[in-house]
């Protein structure tokens, strides 16, 4: 009772320190409870990632697969084979690789990352993409993140894309680039268009500015996104480099989305 009293008589300067407090709180629940699986919310035993039932889930994506779209194949067709996803309707960009399938478990990664404020995710999911496209990298001059428009960076406080460039550049030594590539309008989300209506979305909504086309020309460089669906959006924004002058475009993902069956011509 008296602690009401007390608190009624303080009410001005706690409310002047609620929210440092609140976020003193925040940081000591993080600390006192045990971390959480971020896939399936189960505490983790020990150390950070995922938990063992979600890892023995995820489902990397490892050769063989297109050597041009990254797209896995069921078995393995021997060397320099493409997809016909590759043949049919070839993309701007020279090669694609993905660290993972996007199914239930990415799906929740990637949502918790961009959606949940869980910008802790990034190291773990940048190290995957990093192996998963270490050749691309090997052959980059900078990694270019794919952008937000800025009303969606300014919901979301990160870019998503650049937060995974980071990591793969610290970890491979590689600079990233931000601002080459400028998203000049905030495209309605891809999520329930078909293919067609995904490029059209997107179309024209990149462009690199006149003051970056130096920085560009001439360079190799690997487009970094987090998912890629119908591969609409990386498309355009290679295009737009190529047409600035860069020498090379990759794309790296953290998930790409893969029908069922892949079969190979
Ligand atoms: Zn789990």
């Amino acid at each position: 009772m008296d602690g009401g009293t007390s608190a009624g008589q303080n009410a001005s300067p706690l409310s002047r320190l609620a929210a440092p407090l609140r976020a003193a709180l925040r940081f000591t629940l993080d600390v006192a409870l045990p971390p959480l699986c971020p896939s399936c919310r189960e505490p983790l035993g020990g150390g950070a990632g995922l938990c063992a039932a979600c890892w023995s889930k995820l489902s990397l994506i490892e050769p063989p697969y297109c050597v041009r779209l990254g797209i896995p194949f069921t078995y393995d067709p021997g060397p320099g084979l493409l997809s016909m996803e590759a043949i049919a309707a070839p993309p701007a960009y020279d090669r694609a690789r993905a660290a993972v399938r996007y199914d239930d478990i990415a799906r929740a990664l990637v949502t918790r990352f961009k959606y949940g404020d869980r910008l802790d995710l990034a190291p773990m999911m940048g190290r995957w993409m990093a192996r998963a496209g270490r050749e691309l990298i090997a052959d980059a001059d900078a990694l270019v993140p794919v952008p937000l428009h800025w009303r969606r960076l300014w919901a979301r406080r990160f870019n998503q894309s650049a937060a995974l460039a980071k990591t793969i550049g610290d970890i491979a030594g590689v600079p990233m680039l931000t601002g080459v590539l400028m998203r000049m309008r905030a495209t309605p989300q891809q999520v329930g268009l078909s293919k067609t209506e995904r490029a059209d979305n997107v179309q024209g909504a990149f462009r690199v500015p006149p003051e970056c086309r130096a920085d560009v020309a001439g360079r190799r460089l690997v487009l970094v996104d987090d998912v890629l669906t119908s591969g609409a959006t990386v498309d355009t924004c290679a295009r737009a480099l190529l047409r600035a002058g860069a020498a090379h475009v990759d794309v790296l993902v953290f998930a790409r989305v893969v029908a069922p069956l892949r079969t190979t011509i």
